[in-house]
């Protein structure tokens, strides 16, 4: 018997399972010009009518007199789901073990491939098709991104929005998949058994270690500090079980302030596969550690860490370390930051590109700015750093003047 999951949030109360980041994204993909004029277009509407047709040609319907598990099964979701109308399933010959949902002219189509009915047990059979209805109940269905991202014409930073959406969506879709299979160890296999194509019964999948070949994608990510992953629809397996294992655990501890601070880790986890430079100043996590030792470095010039730049030294302390006891240490000893700091730049195999060390630069002058001015410590600290990363004494009050500039430019 696997362990229910705690839920905290009843399964019907669906926007309090949903990911925070899906609804926004979506909310700006729908607010976009660039995007609202192509969901009307003719040529998108030809896409929504004929996606998946072919596929479904050659399909089976999945009802009580041909299949009375799977139907059975199906219609106890449904009910779950109340909002999704007229929805019909469906079995595709195909040896990945896929699953689809989308709009058909007179209802809700769900397709599963053959592999996942016959490889999948009943849980996690219940984990894929909630998953699927989440898809429905979220409203990702109102937007089809692969007729979307199929245009040639689409500016490339609304195919980027679009991308980060999707991945996001996963995540919501994954949470209704967990609450509609009630259990972690189910949902575990089957995103293990789906990923893989690993179908025997000996498949273990431990929510943990399975959720840790995360941290190990990580390390590899940051230290050949490189990433094309923008462009993928689905985010890696262990980044969507850890995803799973975090939230779950949220419920466990009963959910309120617990659920905000695992959408918040996941944010940071899904920022991963962003582009290079996108979002706020620090926000680049391949550069988090560069800005959190150095930013501190650049507090501590003028002997104490003001309320302003601990807010900015906040958002990237990195996972395990304390910011209060940090802070304390380091404005008695700093070596042990400057040895961070370092540490950090000269860890990484792939070379730092110009561009990467301006924004750091440009980090640290956010920081020294945060109180409003920059004192003279502060300048003479940023200008130590820049050394440090073998960026000249010029560079370094040249970007000095530029932000200033934006700064005044911005109102800020
Ligand atoms: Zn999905």
């Amino acid at each position: 018997m696997q362990p229910p999951v705690q839920a905290a949030v009843p399964i019907d109360d669906h926007a309090r399972w949903r990911y925070p980041a899906d609804a926004r994204l979506l909310a700006e993909i729908m607010a976009s010009d660039a995007i609202r004029s192509r969901l009307g277009s003719p040529a998108y509407e030809l896409a929504r009518q004929t996606s998946r047709t072919g596929m479904l040609a050659g399909a089976v319907m999945v009802d009580p007199g041909v299949l009375p598990h799977l139907a059975e099964a199906v219609e106890g979701i449904r009910r779950e789901f109340p909002q999704v109308q007229h929805v019909d399933c469906f079995v595709y010959n195909s040896g990945d073990m896929n699953a689809f949902i989308t709009p058909g002219r007179t209802g809700t189509f769900i397709a599963l491939a053959s592999a996942a009915v016959n490889h999948l047990d009943a849980a996690e059979l219940q984990y894929v098709l909630g998953h699927e209805f989440g898809h429905a109940a979220f409203g990702h269905l109102d937007v089809l991104a692969g007729a979307l991202l199929a245009d040639p014409a689409l500016p490339p930073a609304e195919a980027t929005r679009i991308c980060a959406w999707q991945r996001a969506a996963e995540i919501s879709a994954d949470r209704m998949g967990l609450a509609v299979c009630g259990s972690l160890t189910a949902a575990a296999r089957a995103l293990f058994k789906v990923a893989s194509g690993i179908v025997s019964n000996l498949v273990v999948a431990s929510p943990e270690s399975f959720a840790a070949q995360w941290q190990r994608l990580v390390d590899e990510v940051i230290t050949e500090g490189d990433r094309g992953f923008h462009h993928i629809s689905h985010p890696f397996p262990p980044l969507r079980m850890r995803a799973m294992l975090l939230f779950s655990e949220a419920m466990a501890a009963g959910g309120g302030e617990r659920i905000d601070a695992a959408n918040e880790a996941i944010d940071g986890m899904l920022a991963m596969m962003e582009p290079a430079g996108r979002g706020g100043t620090l926000a680049d996590p391949l550069l988090r550690d560069l800005f959190f030792w150095g930013g501190l470095l650049v507090a501590l010039a003028d002997g104490y860490v003001s309320p302003s730049e601990w807010q900015r030294l906040a958002t990237v302390t990195p996972p395990g370390i304390d910011l209060a006891a940090t802070a304390a240490a380091a404005a008695t000893d700093d070596a042990p930051c400057w040895e961070r700091f370092t540490a950090a730049f000269r860890g990484r195999r792939k070379k730092f590109t110009g561009l990467e060390l301006h924004r750091v630069m440009y980090g640290l002058h956010d920081v020294a700015s945060a109180d409003g001015t920059v004192s003279d410590g502060e300048m003479a600290r940023l200008r130590q750093l820049a050394e440090r990363l073998g960026v000249v004494p010029e560079a370094c009050d040249h970007i000095a003047e530029q932000y200033q500039r934006e700064r005044q430019r911005d109102g800020r």
